[in-house]
């Protein structure tokens, strides 16, 4: 009898942590679970985010797979190529990988503008704004105005080369 293949799954986490304060979220939270209310003011347009990158040497034409970092991150593609040279061919240069789109493995994203409710802002100061990455099934469940409670993992976005 064949083992069933598990697809993938969509863990969806709650937690009955009090909320942290947008002020407070800092290096300390980097890569953690923090917890967090605030208002949606913005919600892009749901886009095609790649979780696997196929990838072309342009030399040797040999094929890759690679998987990308999640949330907004983009592939984690290598420097060089293995493929070894035979006698007349020329070695692979440095960066040689072309993505090749309509063969990478892709899910909807969605970011979310998430603002510091009215209550928490000192008086005198502006409202702070968190950009909340949502993939899969939670894409277009939120429209602007919405009170959110978010769990989620607090990161830095590097806007690098991605591939989406
Ligand atoms: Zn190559």
């Amino acid at each position: 009898m064949e083992e069933p293949v598990p697809g993938d799954v969509q863990i969806f986490l709650s937690s009955k942590e009090n909320c942290l304060s947008m002020r407070s979220v800092g290096a300390d939270y980097m890569s953690k679970l923090v917890k967090i209310a605030g208002i949606t003011i913005a919600a892009s347009r749901v886009k095609a985010k790649a979780t696997h990158v196929t990838l072309i040497c342009k030399n040797c034409r040999s094929v890759r797979t690679v998987p990308c970092r999640p949330g907004l991150g983009g592939a984690i593609v290598p420097r060089s190529c293995d493929h070894v040279p035979q006698p007349g061919e020329e070695p692979c240069p440095l960066d040689p990988w072309i993505a090749v789109p309509d063969k990478s493995k892709y899910v909807d994203l969605q970011t979310l503008k998430l603002q510091e409710n009215p209550e928490d802002v000192p008086t005198g100061e502006l409202p702070r704004n968190m950009l909340l990455s949502v993939d899969r099934h939670l894409v277009q469940t939120i429209v602007p105005g919405t009170r959110l409670t978010v769990v989620g993992i607090y990161s830095v976005y590097q806007a690098s080369t991605t591939y989406d």
